[in-house]
């Protein structure tokens, strides 16, 4: 048996086929992924020559692709990973997010609809379409709010989680239309390992260790609830294990902090942990105007995935930044692969650095 992952060489969805193929009893993983500039192969590397893990570069957004690898795999599930993710990139240039994230999902979810209906008996019940989404769909909490639940009404703000919110409500079309047997997960925002160095704790260590500026927007004080990616990955096999069909799950960290606590954190870290260098990592920190439209306040409310499925994570702030921190010290390599000639293009646009 296989599953069929999208977007497997991202950030999360790379760590998420690395967890699910450690277990030696797991089922076999093709990954399909159009190595955007978020797409890493090298992300992978730790696979090369495991038998169970087939890479396949392509596009969600191409049919007759899905529709061969279906026919040629049989995956008992989707776990549908792959978007254009990066909020700042969707302000810019929001059409590249329309495309993948709205008529890749439909994409999909008509190749899996087409697929799902010629199964039959255990095939068909065992059958899984995992939307892998984000709390952003919500739009942006007051300091009194109570967290996002998953009740809440969806209010996107931004081009990005527009697009994600369109892709789930597809989702959820397709389920109560035609039977197909989705679950959804909203996550909090992500950190660990394997981090694409645009998005804030990563480009802060990154940027820190090349003593260059820390930009932070605005104040600082945009507050988002933070979860370590392995235990994001651990939620979604929770989900997908367990989840009842048609059913969204928050899943999050009940860990909100504001920006700029994260990114003194991080000082704080590269401090102990890079003592030889010069001077507190915080007085790199250089505040820039705010993202428009920026949001004000995340927080999850992951009660329903802790109640139906016992999920917990495993990481405290503490434990999972620390971690990162490290993995980051760690893989030198890594960061100076990625941080090729047009992801230099993008920073220098975006923060003049
Ligand atoms: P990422 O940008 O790191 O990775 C996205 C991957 O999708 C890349 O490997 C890219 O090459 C691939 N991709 C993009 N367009 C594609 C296409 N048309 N066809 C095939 N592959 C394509 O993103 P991420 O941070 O790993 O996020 C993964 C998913 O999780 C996204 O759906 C995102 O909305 C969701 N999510 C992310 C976070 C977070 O904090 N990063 C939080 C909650 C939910």
């Amino acid at each position: 048996m296989t599953i069929l992952v999208t977007g497997g060489a991202g950030f999360i969805g790379s760590n998420f086929v690395l967890d699910w193929l450690a277990d030696p009893a797991a089922e076999g993983v093709v990954n399909l992924d159009a190595l955007t500039y978020a797409g890493n192969r090298a992300n992978l590397a730790p696979l090369a020559g495991d038998a169970r893990h087939v890479f396949v570069h392509g596009d969600i957004c191409d049919r007759a692709l899905i529709d061969q690898l279906l026919a040629t795999h049989q995956p008992r599930a989707i776990v549908h990973f792959a978007a254009e993710s990066h909020v700042d990139r969707s302000i810019h240039g929001p059409g590249a997010f329309m495309k993948t994230n709205v008529d890749g999902t439909f994409t999909l979810l008509e190749a899996a609809r087409a697929y799902w209906g010629g199964l039959q008996g255990e095939a068909k019940a065992a059958f899984r379409f995992h939307h892998v989404s984000t709390d952003e769909v919500y739009g942006s909490l007051k300091p009194s709010d109570p967290p996002f639940a998953e009740t809440n009404p969806y209010e996107p703000n931004s081009p990005y989680s527009a697009s994600k919110a369109a892709s789930d409500h597809l989702v959820r079309a397709w389920h109560h239309t035609y039977g197909l047997p989705v679950l959804t997960t909203n996550c909090s925002n992500n950190y660990g390992p394997l981090h694409f160095p645009e998005k804030l704790i990563p480009l802060m260590i990154v940027n820190a260790l090349a003593g260059k500026p820390l930009p932070v927007y605005g104040d600082g004080q945009q507050i988002r609830d933070w979860l370590y990616v392995k235990d994001h990955c651990s939620g979604i096999r929770a989900v997908l294990a367990a989840g009842r069909l048609g059913e969204t799950y928050n899943i999050g960290g009940w860990n909100e902090m504001a920006n700029i606590d994260i990114v003194k954190t991080v000082c704080g870290l590269l401090d102990e942990l890079r003592p030889d260098a010069a001077g507190p990592y915080a007085r790199l920190i250089t505040y820039v105007t705010d993202r428009p439209g920026h949001d004000r306040r995340y927080a999850i409310d992951a009660r329903k995935i802790e109640r139906e499925l016992g999920w917990r994570p495993a990481e405290t702030f503490a434990t999972g930044i620390r971690k990162t921190v490290q993995w980051y010290l760690d893989n030198p390599q890594w960061v100076a692969d990625v941080q090729s000639g047009s992801y230099r293009d993008w920073v220098n646009q975006q923060y003049g650095a």
